[in-house]
């Protein structure tokens, strides 16, 4: 028995057009890092198809997507060494230039490249100064070798509308990139910032149908599907305790379902006493420790029976972000964390 993740193809379109509906006028950079956020990259071919271009952060990932994909991919991380610069041109990559050593390696470049010059805004983690950005347009635009595509940067707070830095970034951005294309919009800022959006916007989490803000977006769709089944059902009595440490005693009789699912697959171990998990439909608590390849649920409510289908998360009444709330955690980290135990399945 084992738990299974459905990746919805229809969702992944349907997710896409509402990138398109937000931003008309922009190219999209689908971002596909991370294994296309845990949901396998070769089961995102509506995206992959219906994008522009394709992010990811290093170069194993897009050696692994170019088997899929004649697509350009952006490689967020860039080159350091000429060795990796010819492994990037090889997979047809358009290449990230975000800290000035690797300035030299591209500047020296033998055959043609397109790059992205990122620029810190404010976030300070990857990307030039504004000073380190004039002085490398000034070096790099007389090479007739390199194609300075868009310059990029990234928003630190984007998930929090009226968070001051949103304004502050978007300011420092357009002082000093009038004359290029430019790309500077995550999936929160897609939806909530048009004045972001420039020639290409980068969604990631809203694609996989995932809200980038604190609430749910019931326009988004959820594209994976945690399911496993129900492996054993008792009764408790009162005073009896569920699980390691005994942390969960009910005060009542109990009817318990063990379901065979747990952190050894990537359902978060933080997960409170209470986190819902959907069984026929009907929302029901998680009760005690979860432990590696099990949850315990509390089933006095409803009929089920072993065999039985029990959603996780990735259902219109069970969405991912209430998980993630419930164990502390974000969506982003749950979805990259379904691990290789979990079979995945295409479905429409
Ligand atoms: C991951 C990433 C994105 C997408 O962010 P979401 O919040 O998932 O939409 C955009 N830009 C860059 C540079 C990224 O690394």
């Amino acid at each position: 028995m084992r738990a299974i993740a459905s990746i919805s193809q229809s969702a992944l379109t349907h997710n896409l057009s509402i990138v398109k509906k937000n931003s008309p006028n922009a190219r999209i950079v689908s971002m596909v890092k991370a294994n296309a956020y845990g949901h396998h990259i070769d089961l995102v071919n509506p995206i992959i198809n219906q994008s522009d271009l394709l992010g990811v952060s290093e170069r194993l990932e897009a050696e692994k997507l170019r088997q899929t994909t004649n697509k350009p991919i952006l490689l967020l991380s860039g080159v350091i060494k000429d060795q990796e610069l010819q492994q990037a041109i090889k997979l047809n990559c358009q290449i990230v230039v975000h800290d000035k050593t690797q300035l030299p390696v591209i500047n020296n470049t033998k055959q043609a490249i397109n790059i992205w010059i990122k620029i810190n805004t404010g976030m300070n983690r990857l990307g030039l100064s504004t000073s380190e950005y004039f002085d490398c347009m000034k070096l790099l635009e007389n090479n007739p070798l390199i194609n300075i595509q868009c310059v990029m940067s990234h928003f630190a707070c984007s998930d929090e509308i009226n968070h001051p830095m949103n304004q502050s970034q978007l300011f420092e951005f357009k002082k000093s990139t009038h004359s290029t294309k430019r790309s500077m919009a995550n999936s929160a800022a897609i939806l909530s910032n048009p004045a972001s959006h420039f020639d290409y916007v980068r969604p990631g989490i809203m694609l996989y149908g995932v809200s980038p803000f604190d609430t749910i977006n019931h326009n988004l769709k959820p594209v994976m599907q945690l399911s496993a089944p129900i492996m054993s059902i008792k009764t408790i009595k009162a005073g009896d305790s569920v699980g390691y440490g005994a942390t969960w005693i009910a005060n009542k009789l109990t009817t318990i379902a063990t379901i065979g699912i747990g952190y050894g697959d990537g359902y978060p171990r933080h997960a409170k006493n209470g986190t819902p998990v959907l069984i026929n439909n009907t929302l029901c608590p998680l009760v005690g420790r979860v432990s590696m390849d099990l949850i315990c649920v509390d089933i006095s409510n409803i009929n089920a029976n072993i065999g039985d289908n029990v959603i996780l998360w990735g259902n219109q009444q069970l969405r991912i972000e209430t998980i993630a709330k419930h164990s502390s955690t974000i969506a982003y980290e749950l979805l990259t964390g379904v691990s290789s135990r979990v079979t995945f399945i295409n479905v429409i």
